[in-house]
């Protein structure tokens, strides 16, 4: 080839390599940029305070621990973790509540009904995992609120169909499996859930024994996890995020809300009962349902959805019924029909409270080498973490309502403007 039409093609054919290196979006698994996000249902701001936990306080001693995650309102289980998912508020994700009618569809969304739960016309906004997969890093989800569903036409790399009795160490080994897979289908973020400390206090109450044990079981399952990842050499370049989704608080029996006795419970088209209760009145019954709430408004508060404060993030959404009554910290709203059953059922605990009760916050606590270590930080809201977990993999986030300037408090180096 003359000399001038080998350098044309030489330039034309590396112009060719860079474009195809930058078109494609099919990411090596890069070994530094790990992620692994760890929720243990119902684990209350204080409960490593309960008893020995040697397992979290060297995370804690070797990493930063905020005094609280705040949850999103109504502090229940879907709600906030896909708020944690996406960085969206409830009125902006679409999760209202754990159990939801939406009107248009004249549909119910329920956490046990797998079909509802499996069906991504339900999940708004974008959730990290296609947020990354779309950057071309490879996710897996060894459970999370979401990750069973087809959300935007796509799903992590691996999910699993959720499975309350999987046991605890064998969702860590898949998890380190799929961390250390070679070829391309290596994952770089992954999480993990546990369930046992919620249902625990939910049973028992927040002081009970078993609590207190299912605290120990979880402290064991992060020993065991770090034992694995240090054996696959995972643990020193994997940034770890363990938190929760919401706190606990105990109910008693001389703290009961009798619905039945307020209102007419015959003028409600639905009600969706808990701590933050939705009431959909009867055609033409709204007026009377809210009055006859708002006259004996004691250990409670009531709302007309268009007069919910701002700060809930929850009124622009059309799943929220016409009147939410959100009972103070520790009350429960019941009819008669429940209330002997509930009763009997006590000591008990519950969640759903308005989010700035401190009764109501998170644990959370970062390890790794973007984080500080021995660090403490003020409480903070768990919709930025989507924000942080695109810092950590340096991805571009979608649209959502944290921000990293909230969480950069935790970050060993300040992040500058992206
Ligand atoms: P809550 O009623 O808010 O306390 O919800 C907690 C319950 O949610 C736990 O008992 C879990 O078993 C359940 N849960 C968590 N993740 C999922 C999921 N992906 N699919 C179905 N149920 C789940
Ligand atoms: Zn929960
Ligand atoms: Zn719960």
């Amino acid at each position: 080839m003359p000399f001038m039409k080998r350098r044309v093609f030489t330039i034309l054919f590396l112009i060719v390599c860079v474009g195809f290196i930058g078109c494609n979006s099919q990411q090596q698994s890069d070994p530094t940029k790990k992620t692994l996000l760890v929720s243990f249902d119902g684990f209350k701001y204080n409960y490593l305070q309960k008893t020995d936990t040697p397992h979290f306080d060297s995370l804690v001693a070797g990493g930063v621990q905020a005094e609280g995650l705040i949850p999103v309102f109504p502090s229940k289980t879907f709600p906030n973790h896909y708020s944690i998912a996406t960085g969206l508020y409830p009125e902006n994700s679409g999760f209202v509540n754990n159990t939801m009618y939406d009107p248009k569809w004249d549909e119910w969304y329920r956490i046990r009904d797998r079909e509802a739960v499996e069906d991504g016309k339900w999940y708004g906004g974008e959730p990290i995992w296609n947020t990354l997969e779309k950057q071309g890093i490879k996710t897996g989800t060894m459970f999370w609120v979401g990750s069973e569903a087809d959300i935007q036409g796509m799903r992590p790399t691996h999910w699993k169909t959720y499975d309350d009795d999987m046991p605890g160490k064998a969702r860590i080994d898949t998890v380190i499996k799929w961390m250390t897979d070679s070829g391309e289908q290596t994952v770089d973020f992954a999480t993990l859930y546990y369930s046992d400390v919620d249902t625990k206090g939910h049973r028992y109450g927040t002081d009970s024994d078993s609590v207190r044990h299912a605290i120990e079981r979880a402290d064991r399952l992060m020993g065991y996890l770090k034992k694995q990842m240090k054996g696959e050499s995972l643990w020193d370049k994997t940034n770890i995020i363990v938190l929760s989704d919401h706190g606990m608080v105990n109910q008693s029996a001389d703290k009961l809300i009798r619905l039945d006795n307020i209102i007419d419970l015959d003028d409600t088209k639905r009600v969706i009962w808990g701590p933050a209760t939705m009431i959909q009145p009867k055609k033409g019954k709204k007026e009377d349902v809210y009055q006859a709430l708002k006259s004996a408004e004691e250990n409670y508060r009531v709302y007309e959805k268009k007069e919910l404060p701002e700060r809930y993030h929850l009124k622009n959404h059309r799943r929220v019924e016409d009147i939410v009554m959100i009972a103070d910290l520790g009350y429960t709203i019941l009819d008669e029909d429940y209330q002997d059953d509930f009763i009997a059922s006590l000591p008990r605990a519950t969640h759903g409270y308005d989010n700035n009760q401190k009764a109501m916050q998170a644990f959370f606590i970062a390890h790794g080498p973007a984080f500080k270590k021995g660090a403490k930080v003020d409480p903070f809201q768990n919709i930025h973490v989507y924000e942080l977990i695109n810092h950590l993999m340096e991805t571009k986030p979608a649209s959502n309502d944290g921000s990293l300037d909230s969480v950069k408090v935790l970050l060993n180096e300040i992040p500058t403007d992206r």
